[in-house]
């Protein structure tokens, strides 16, 4: 039997602590999730009882820190449903894997005139790096527009492609404004013209069900943090006929097969691209993280995370001036919105004083923000932990904070 959803909040130590002298709500989930005592344990007993630099050493703590660290490629790759562990990569994080993909992707495959493909919906972690890209290597950056309820227009991608295309760049989720990008069919389209697609699912992996090979895409990314696991490990996952034509992004030890004054090759997946010491604890705990969400049924995660957002937007549309962002078929968790003349950042901050985590600001999406002629949103992001009290919480400390600012001026 899966575990129940709604004792879920207990297995967080932060969220025990008082904020300004008030329980905390916590809502910035897309910017960062909290951690269970199950990861944070993972991470000490690593520390306490095997910490050891890996597929080095042949004394005991080397040997099984190696075996920890592998098992949790293999855990990754059930997870998300890679055919084979060796095409999981693990990096920083989202950031990472993606300017590892469009450095030695581009140094491959990228000529002067060619063509790159991002949507506007995008982080600047999966825009700037391809943007840089194109310009080092003398290709043309092209953007694919969202519409006016926020969703990427498809006749648009069609019309993009062309015979000079060589990637394809999306989110699965757009953390800004939380849109569900119909990445099966953007494949699916970007396939039919012999064209990569790289998706970068840093909002979705925490969210939504996962599987690869069923999406048919060619690179895929995701942050640890985002997914309850710790900072600084995420992954890469890439059909092997892309990882092995790719040249490594980064070198040193670990990465090579023999080196001479004269030459070196490499070493196979995934090693090929995971050069020097490795992330090992974080990717322990990254592998508990997935533990600890194996324990739940995803739909029943999805469909409890969408009745919240459902929630939430129907207790925000109830405020008089605000404005939520994006109107889209399908969203994932995030509640983008502002309030008729007041500073997204003065609501942040009064909420804070409240106990109330939000984001405020452009969410590293500029390119949203220039299509939508504004300075940045608030965004309420929501995770596994979260409930109706929450939600309740944002709604009245939202009412509290307009009326006060109200009263002052
Ligand atoms: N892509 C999206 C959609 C994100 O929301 C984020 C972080 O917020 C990133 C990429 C970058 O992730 P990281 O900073 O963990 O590398």
């Amino acid at each position: 039997m899966s575990k129940d959803i709604l004792s879920t909040r207990a297995d967080f130590p932060i969220l025990k602590q008082t904020i300004n002298g008030l329980p905390l709500v916590y809502l910035d989930n897309a910017a960062t999730t909290h951690k269970p005592q199950s990861v944070i344990d993972a991470i000490s007993r690593y520390y306490s009882t095997m910490n050891a630099n890996i597929h080095r050493g042949n004394h005991t703590l080397a040997v099984q820190a190696t075996q920890a660290y592998e098992d949790v490629r293999k855990k990754v790759a059930t997870f998300i449903n890679a055919p084979s562990s060796s095409q999981v990569v693990f990096t920083r994080g989202t950031t990472e894997s993606i300017n590892l993909v469009a450095y030695s992707f581009g140094q491959a495959f990228v000529k002067p005139g060619d063509e790159i493909i991002v949507s506007q919906l995008e982080h600047h972690s999966n825009y700037v790096p391809w943007l840089l890209m194109c310009q080092r290597q003398g290709a043309v950056f092209r953007v694919l527009p969202f519409d006016e309820n926020s969703e990427l227009d498809l006749q648009a991608l069609e019309k993009l492609l062309n015979k000079k295309t060589r990637l394809v760049a999306v989110n699965h989720v757009s953390n800004t404004l939380g849109t569900v990008n119909p990445v099966e069919e953007i494949i699916r389209i970007a396939h039919a013209a012999k064209v990569p697609v790289l998706v970068d699912g840093a909002q979705a992996i925490q969210h939504l069900a996962h599987d690869v090979q069923a999406l048919d895409a060619d690179f895929y990314a995701f942050s640890g943090h985002k997914m309850y696991a710790p900072m600084g490990v995420g992954v890469l996952y890439g059909k092997k006929e892309w990882l092995e034509q790719l040249p490594p992004f980064q070198s040193g030890g670990e990465m090579i097969d023999e080196v001479t004054p004269d030459s070196v090759t490499f070493n196979v997946l995934p090693y090929k691209f995971e050069a020097g010491t490795p992330n090992v604890a974080d990717v322990i705990g990254l592998g508990a993280a997935i533990d600890y969400l194996n324990q739940f049924n995803s739909a029943e995660l999805q469909s409890y995370e969408d009745e919240l957002l459902e929630y939430g937007l129907g207790l925000l549309r109830a405020i008089p001036g605000l404005t939520v962002y994006g109107n889209p078929r399908q969203r994932s968790a995030i509640l983008p919105f502002n309030i008729e003349g007041i500073q997204h950042y003065d609501l942040g901050t009064l909420l804070d004083t409240k106990g109330i985590a939000v984001r405020t600001g452009q969410h590293c999406t500029q390119p949203i923000m220039d299509a939508l002629h504004i300075a940045g949103t608030v965004r309420a992001s929501l995770a596994i932990y979260n409930s109706r009290d929450d939600l309740d919480a944002l709604a009245k400390g939202i009412d509290r904070v307009v009326r006060l600012i109200r009263r002052q001026t």
